[in-house]
């Protein structure tokens, strides 16, 4: 069974990105810049957004991170963003999710010029990727993308399921592997909350992307011998026994699925670190222009 690493298929991605960064920088050209926007001080927030930022330092990226207290009003949130739009030195502009409930969240995401929307949120760049148009694609299915990628999955004429329906993650995850691109072609089922018979369903797929956020949920009674299984799911769970309180589960019960599975994502170390990587790869596309 081979452990699709997160630590090795971003690290080749982030080594090929410094590259082109290091050859900017001896050109004498600006480099590659991403705004980063954080509202309020929700735990996970602020460790994805701090990883952001540190990703970018290592690979030779700018980087700003621009911090709004919860209560922020809207206006001054959408007023950031068009005076980021204009800033020529800013090539990417990330506001991270979720916000507060008095903002928006539609609102935001479509208030972002679609040329540095690098989370690939707003309905021009979603439209584009339904059409199979070049776009940014949202970071998290980006990742993945690029983790089948770099261990040769082969996902032409697979049958793949996807638990998960949400425009972050599992509506553009059921997309691309539907689509005419070299990691995709799949047949592909999109499963959810009322999806009736999921365990039949899971047991017919090559592929599995579970992204629904509960923890252990793909158990092993549910995975066809010799599947390729994604594991998108990351959830603080408390135990007193962890040095921070709690622990990140996944949404596959890991030991069981390695029992079954092909290839499997371990949490963390899997897809987490490849978001990232589809993020920063992004950012360089915005830098180049779409
Ligand atoms: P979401 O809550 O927006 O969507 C969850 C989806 O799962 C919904 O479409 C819902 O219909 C479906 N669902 C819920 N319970 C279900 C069930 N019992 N059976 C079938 N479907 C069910 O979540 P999201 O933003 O897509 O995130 C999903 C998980 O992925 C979360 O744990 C989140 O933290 C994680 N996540 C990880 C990364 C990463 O980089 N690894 C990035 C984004 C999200």
């Amino acid at each position: 069974m081979l452990v699709l690493d997160g630590k090795i298929a971003a690290a080749a991605v982030k080594a090929t990105l410094l590259e082109q960064t290091q050859a900017l920088k001896a050109a004498g050209k600006r480099m590659p810049h991403l705004a980063a926007i954080l509202v309020g001080n929700n735990g996970a927030s602020e460790t994805y957004v701090a990883s952001k930022v540190k990703n970018c330092e290592e690979t030779g990226f700018g980087s700003s991170l621009y911090r709004m207290d919860a209560d922020v009003e809207e206006a001054v949130l959408l007023a950031k963003i068009a005076e980021l739009n204009q800033d020529p030195n800013c090539d990417g502009i990330l506001v991270q999710l979720p916000l507060p409930k008095h903002i928006k969240e539609s609102k935001v995401i479509e208030a972002i010029d679609p040329a540095k929307d690098v989370d690939g949120f707003h309905p021009v760049n979603v439209g584009r990727l339904v059409q199979g148009l070049n776009t940014f694609i949202p970071a998290t299915p980006y990742g993945i993308i690029l983790m089948l990628e770099h261990f040769n999955i082969e996902t032409k004429g697979k049958n793949a399921v996807v638990i998960g329906r949400s425009n972050i993650v599992g509506r553009p995850m059921s997309i691309l592997l539907s689509s005419n691109i070299a990691q995709g072609n799949c047949t592909v089922t999109i499963c959810h909350s009322h999806t009736k018979n999921l365990k039949d369903i899971c047991l017919g797929a090559d592929i599995i992307v579970a992204a629904l956020g509960v923890p252990n949920f793909l158990t092993g009674d549910m995975i066809k011998p010799g599947a390729v299984i994604i594991d998108v799911g990351i959830t603080r769970v408390e135990d007193a026994t962890a040095k921070k309180g709690f622990r990140i589960k996944g949404d596959v019960h890991y030991e069981e699925a390695c029992a079954k599975a092909s290839a499997i994502t371990p949490v963390p170390g899997g897809v987490g670190l490849m978001t990232i990587a589809g993020l920063l790869k992004n950012t360089m596309k915005a830098y180049q222009g779409l």
